[in-house]
């Protein structure tokens, strides 16, 4: 159903939590559509997961409730999965600039390269000007007495601050609450254990033996890092058959195994391919949890097994739509044009120029999406994976149509599942050895629209 577009009516005063790259766009769109704006960034700068610090949490699993909090997941050697072209905003190229040459001009860059971007964008859109640094949002929730208004509590040095807001847009990033793997014999097996949201530098694993678990993109990429200084590391597969156990192509000391039946107070880990190692440290390379802390709906909003909801296209709350958003959920995709499409639409909506279908209406809608999810035998915790190759597209032009936005370009379409297949194919060498110069040369193609 086509949304219905209206002149625009409504200026709101909204709280955007966050300045990572969701956070930044977010508040650049709601600034567009004229509503006053204040971000609120617990830490001292700009960029979120991007602002590369080497320090890390007291409790290397980042168990303990009552560890201060580091935000930063990313390591030192980390260069992007995605390449640079298909990464960026849509009207903001993350190209390589001339005036960038002497930055980082590789194709898949280092972190440092991607704070240099959203420092750049934030620049160019005078986006510091709206965010309280150094100012942590402790509860949001609809006032009591009106539930169309929000009361938000922040923190800083300054002391609390309570203030009321018309809508509140959560983008405080998902990768700092890790999820653990369940490892039987675990609690006398003698070795370390770590979380991946703790790991910066591999000196530490020098002449270590290393179970790594989890083969997503960063477990296969940290074990190839470590491998350089191990003496072993063993990185083991839920998504392999039980024998698996193989040499992985490029090292000597890198195996791909299946999962681990049981650990013993040895020290040794026993997988169920039979194979038995004796380790010094387990690494669990296994995702985060989506965590609000700050938020009180009063049970309105709620994340049960990861799946946060019920939200209407993983944005908004029926019951509590507009005045509260989430922009960011959706994994694993090219996250900052998603962002930025969600984040138009709530811009849009909050300033009346789109309407939503009533609260009924979205109910229904995101219950049949959950039957559908259910009749296909899909967990809970998957509710936000968009798990087919073409499905953020389809979604991020289901958002582009709702704003009367461009869809999403076809090369950066295709520079996606052409980098997803290299990633299969060459997981060593892609992100230095490619084959599609012709959708390079059509980005840049494109890129001179916003960069002449
Ligand atoms: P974040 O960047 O996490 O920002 C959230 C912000 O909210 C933080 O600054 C935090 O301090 C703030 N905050 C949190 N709680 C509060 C509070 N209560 N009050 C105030 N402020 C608060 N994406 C890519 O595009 N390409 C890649 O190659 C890529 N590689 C990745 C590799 C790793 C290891 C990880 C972990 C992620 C990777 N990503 C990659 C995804 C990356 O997370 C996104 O690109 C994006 O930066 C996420 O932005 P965000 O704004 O949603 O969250």
């Amino acid at each position: 159903m086509a949304p219905a577009v209206n002149t625009p009516t409504t200026s709101r005063h909204v709280a955007v939590i966050g300045a990572g790259a969701a956070g930044l766009v977010a508040a650049r769109e709601l600034r567009r559509k004229g509503h006053s704006v204040v971000v609120f960034e617990r830490g001292n700068q700009i960029g979120g997961v991007w602002a590369y610090m080497p320090n890390v949490e007291t409790d290397p699993l980042s168990i303990d409730p009552t560890r201060p909090i580091i935000h930063w997941s990313l390591y030192s050697s980390l260069r992007t999965i995605i390449p640079r072209e298909c990464m960026g905003f849509t009207d903001f190229p993350f190209s390589t600039r001339p005036e960038n040459m002497s930055r980082d001009p590789r194709r898949h860059p280092g972190h440092s390269e991607v704070l240099a971007y959203l420092k750049d964008f934030a620049r160019e859109f005078k986006i510091e000007e709206m965010i309280r640094f150094e100012t942590e949002v402790v509860r949001a929730g609809p006032v009591a007495e009106n539930q169309k208004k929000w009361r938000v509590e922040s923190k800083s040095s300054g002391g609390i601050s309570d203030e009321i807001y018309d809508a509140v847009v959560v983008c405080n990033g998902h990768y700092t609450e890790p999820r653990h793997a369940l490892i039987p014999g675990i609690e006398s097996w003698p070795g370390k254990q770590i979380h991946s949201h703790n790991y910066r530098v591999r000196d530490q694993f020098k002449d270590q033996v290393v179970v790594v678990i989890g083969s997503s993109v960063s477990g296969v990429d940290i074990s190839r890092d470590i491998a350089n200084v191990t003496k072993e590391v063993h990185l083991s597969s839920r998504s392999t058959k039980p024998e698996t156990y193989e040499n992985v192509p490029g090292y000597d000391n890198l195996w791909l195994h299946s999962t681990i039946e049981t650990v013993r107070q040895d020290g040794s880990v026993v997988f169920h391919n039979g194979k038995t190692v004796y380790a010094d440290t387990i690494m669990h390379c296994t995702g985060y949890k989506y965590h609000f802390p700050f938020l009180d709906t009063k049970g309105e909003v709620t994340v049960e097994d990861n799946r946060v909801g019920p939200l209407y296209k993983h944005v908004f709350p029926p019951a509590l739509s507009p005045g509260l958003s989430f922009v960011g959920l959706p994994w694993p995709v090219i996250p900052f044009p998603m962002f930025e499409l969600q984040s138009k639409w709530v811009a849009m909506v909050l300033a009346g120029q789109v309407s939503l279908p009533t609260q009924d209406e979205m109910m229904e809608d995101t219950k049949m999406f959950y039957a559908k999810l259910e009749a296909s035998n899909i967990p809970k915790r998957y509710t936000h994976l968009m798990a087919e190759l073409d499905s953020q597209f389809v979604y991020d032009n289901w958002l582009a149509d709702q704003c009367d936005y461009p869809r999403i370009e076809k090369w950066r379409e295709q520079m996606f599942y052409i980098v997803f297949k290299r990633i299969q194919a060459q997981s060593n060498t892609y992100k230095d050895d490619w084959d599609d110069d012709h959708l390079i040369t059509e980005a840049y193609e494109d890129f001179v629209r916003f960069t002449s």
